[in-house]
């Protein structure tokens, strides 16, 4: 198992699509918390818009994560998601992931964390 997977597993994050870039302990408020930088890619074939297959990769946008802790340590993530954009129809989109909803920055697993208590 690369080390990439070893610290998804242990994030519980099942999403392959995600690489992690480094993960470095910091603190905030006198909290001690570990964050994980990654980006989120894959190709994409067709634009989800109009359906052409005319779609180029376009930067990526950075998003902030909460995750679910760890031994009571606070556990956030940087990802970076790839946007793309479609030159038939001028759109722009970006790579979604399980993680989150869309448009949504608290992750599921924190949620049903939450759910727990
Ligand atoms: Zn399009």
């Amino acid at each position: 198992m690369s080390l990439n997977n070893s610290i998804l597993n242990l994030l519980g994050i099942e999403d392959r699509n995600i690489k992690v870039l480094n993960v470095e302990t910091t603190s905030k408020n006198n909290e001690q918390l570990k964050v994980t930088h990654a980006s989120l890619s894959y190709p994409v074939a067709r634009c989800k818009n109009c359906g052409f297959e005319t779609v180029v990769k376009n930067g990526f946008r950075k998003t902030h994560l909460r995750l679910a802790s760890l031994n009571g340590m606070r556990y956030e993530m940087i990802l970076a998601k790839q946007r793309y954009y479609c030159s038939n129809c001028q759109t722009t989109f970006g790579a979604t992931t399980d993680l989150t909803k869309p448009n949504q920055t608290l992750t599921r697993k924190l949620k049903s964390q939450i759910m727990l208590f």
